[in-house]
């Protein structure tokens, strides 16, 4: 039976070594950090948006782009840097900037959301969802402006609630404050919401009881070792750690470890902010996740917390909280929801999604014959987690997938 070392214990990399020995293969999983799921993964918006999945590029973003960089408490944020990364991800940004790709790649989406769903689905019997939080809570998208919320209405699934901005606050009376400034908003049943780093703990626990998993190895992978065209090892912290497949699902660093084996990857930290307050018994939390349309802010009760999460700043891969974004944030949330948590407890937390241009992923071979990819999720890592890692143990088991691939496929390495 082959071995297969996963890098890195995200939610993408512990679903992907789930499916992986599901698929009857011996699975090694390696992570740098001394808990799984802290970083990318660890106080996301916990949103687990099967049917919202439109990428961020589209027709008319870059015009809107350039307004919001205007704006005080805006959700984007550019600062320049020396690093050609990043004018090279912005080129080919621009170029997914219209209509067609955008149907081309939200079309993918939805279909991996679908498996996704599924996937999820299909856990429930090993990993309870009451261990990571799991509530089928349904999502809410609420719009200010009345062209967008009308835009949206037409092209609303058949079971969603197209609602008036007072059946809006009537549906979740935590928007009360809103109830002057909505158009409206749209109910999508079958949304979901879900604690993701409890999520990665509570599966690190059931991998563990699998027969086909071999263990976590914390180490940091300095290099992937590359000989005659195939990977022949992971350069470490703590020596040399070998296999016969290599699965890369590192978050954003997948990047740099390609990179030095001569594999251009296509990705970009856009970095966000989320809070996490405490719900007292007096608050008036929502229970269905919000999303709030023009100001990109996402609110979740998740547990006894409130989560909102938001921003999307182009400034590189440092950690470091603003203190402007996090106030921005805060005023967002404040403005919208003012009785929903205890605002006065905040935890702030900044975390890097690993973006790619067009919005997808990217699963499945590279150049070498036994490296793998399951990276590039951006803002819906949890959400495409556990479809994605089924992708990923279809294919290096060499079974036709479910449908297309052709844009979740590393194209130029
Ligand atoms: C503010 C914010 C809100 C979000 N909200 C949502 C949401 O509501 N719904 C949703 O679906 N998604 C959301 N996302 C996106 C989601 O969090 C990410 O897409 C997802 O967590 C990425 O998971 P990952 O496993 O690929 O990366 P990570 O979680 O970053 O995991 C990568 C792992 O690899 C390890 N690693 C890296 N380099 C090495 C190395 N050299 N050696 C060993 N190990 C290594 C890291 O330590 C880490 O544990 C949000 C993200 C942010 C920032």
């Amino acid at each position: 039976m082959s071995e297969i070392v996963v890098i890195g214990g995200g939610v993408t990399g512990l679903a992907s070594a789930w499916w992986l020995a599901e698929a009857g293969f011996q699975v090694r999983l390696v992570e740098r950090e001394a808990q799984v799921g802290s970083m990318a993964s660890y106080r996301n918006g916990g949103q687990l948006s099967y049917r919202y999945v439109s990428p961020l590029a589209d027709a008319g973003v870059p015009l809107k782009a350039l307004q919001w960089l205007f704006q005080q408490d805006g959700p984007l944020r550019f600062r320049p840097e020396a690093d050609p990364r990043q004018w090279r991800w912005l080129l080919q940004f621009l170029r997914h900037c219209n209509a067609d790709t955008n149907r081309r790649t939200t079309a993918t989406l939805l279909q991996l959301g679908e498996l996704s769903r599924n996937a999820m689905a299909e856990l429930s019997p090993v990993l309870p969802p009451s261990a990571f939080g799991w509530r089928d809570a349904g999502k809410l998208i609420v719009y200010r402006s009345r062209a967008q919320f009308e835009r949206a209405a037409a092209l609303a699934a058949a079971d969603a609630e197209v609602l008036s901005a007072a059946a809006t606050v009537a549906r979740e009376p935590a928007l009360a404050a809103l109830h002057r400034v909505l158009a409206g908003g749209i109910f999508n049943p079958g949304e979901a919401v879900a604690d993701c780093h409890a999520f990665c703990v509570a599966l690190e626990l059931r991998l563990r009881a699998h027969p086909n998993f071999l263990g976590v190895t914390h180490a940091d992978v300095h290099a992937l070792m590359v000989e005659a065209g195939r990977v022949c090892g992971l350069d470490t912290s703590i020596g040399r750690i070998g296999g016969d497949h290599y699965v890369l699902a590192a978050g954003i660093d997948s990047r740099n470890l390609a990179g030095r084996a001569g594999i251009y990857l296509p990705l970009y930290p856009l970095k966000g902010y989320s809070l996490t307050a405490p719900i007292r018994a007096r608050d008036h939390a929502p229970e269905i996740s919000v999303t709030d349309f023009e100001r990109k802010v996402l609110y979740a009760r998740i547990g006894g917390r409130l989560r909102v999460a938001a921003m999307v700043d182009l400034v590189g891969a440092s950690l470091a909280i603003e203190r402007r974004r996090v106030q921005s944030l805060m005023r967002l949330a404040k403005e919208a929801m003012p009785d929903a948590a205890d605002y006065g407890n905040v935890e702030t937390w900044a975390g890097l999604r690993p973006a790619t241009p067009g919005g997808g992923p990217i699963i499945g071979a590279t150049r070498y014959g036994n490296l793998w990819l399951n990276v590039g999720h951006g803002a819906l890592g949890f959400t495409f987690a556990c479809g994605s890692a089924k992708l990923l143990a279809g294919a290096l088991r060499g079974d036709t997938p479910p449908f297309a691939l052709d844009g979740l496929r590393l194209t130029c390495s």
